[in-house]
Formats: C-alpha cells, sequence, structure tokens
C-alpha cells in the first residue's frame, strides 16, 4: 500500500493483465489484446512504478491519461487535452513512421494509454494481429 490512494488503484488495475483492452477509436475495440498492445502497458506500468509522475489534480478517483511519449506519466483530464494541443503528433507509436496518426486508447482499468497510429498499424490490431 502506498500513501496516494490512486496508486493504489492504478497498480490493482495493473495486477489484472486481463483487464487490458485496446480501443481503436475508429474501428472498434481489440477483445484480446497481445504483443505490442501488451508491451506498451507493461512499460507505461513499469515507468509509473519508477518514478509516480503525474499532475497535482489526481486525488479522486477519475479518469487517468498517459502517453507512450512520456512513459509513466499520469495526467487528468485537462492537463492531458492542454499537454495533447500543445504537442502536434506526426509520428506512429508503433512502428515509428511519419504519417498523420490516429489517437487510439489502451486501458488498464482507471487508466487510458493514448496512443499514435498509423492507418496500417490501426487495421493490423483492429484485424486482431497484435503481434505483428
Ligand atoms: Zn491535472
Ligand atoms: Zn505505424
Amino acid at each position: 500500500m502506498s500513501a496516494n490512494p490512486l496508486h493504489d488503484q492504478i497498480e490493482a488495475a495493473a495486477a489484472h493483465m486481463e483487464r487490458i483492452a485496446a480501443n481503436l477509436f475508429a474501428g472498434g475495440k481489440v477483445e484480446e489484446p497481445g504483443g505490442w498492445v501488451q508491451q506498451v502497458a507493461d512499460e507505461f506500468m513499469a515507468a509509473f512504478r519508477k518514478n509516480h509522475d503525474q499532475c497535482d489534480h489526481l486525488g479522486s478517483p477519475q479518469p487517468v491519461f498517459g502517453t507512450v511519449a512520456q512513459p509513466g506519466v499520469l495526467r487528468c483530464v485537462r492537463c492531458f487535452t492542454d499537454w495533447f494541443e500543445a504537442k502536434a503528433w506526426s509520428r506512429c507509436d508503433r512502428c515509428g513512421r511519419e504519417c498523420d496518426p490516429s489517437a487510439n486508447a489502451i486501458t488498464v482499468g482507471a487508466l487510458m494509454i493514448v496512443v499514435c497510429l498509423c492507418q496500417a498499424c490501426h487495421d493490423a490490431l483492429a484485424a486482431g494481429q497484435a503481434e505483428v
């Protein structure tokens, strides 16, 4: 147990890895994520456990946002939106290709990890080919 209830909440969610789901906003939900999705979630949680880095507004249970670009950093929806708008994304988080990516999400309990995907990676994940 840590002093911060939010940390316990996120840890509890992460402990149940079967609760990880990939929401591809335009293409529905990946029900059995594997491969890259699992890796993103694992790396994000590992970074969070190390640094416990978050904005100052996450006292009570609420949706929490993170990104691949800043592993382990948690933000409330308002801080996340501000940061998201201030930082233009032009690269796919999965293959690294420069493109006009779509925003997608990997959810771990109350945590939503937003990922940018090019069309090809989006389609591959949506088709359930997360290992590719
Ligand atoms: Zn905040
Ligand atoms: Zn890609």
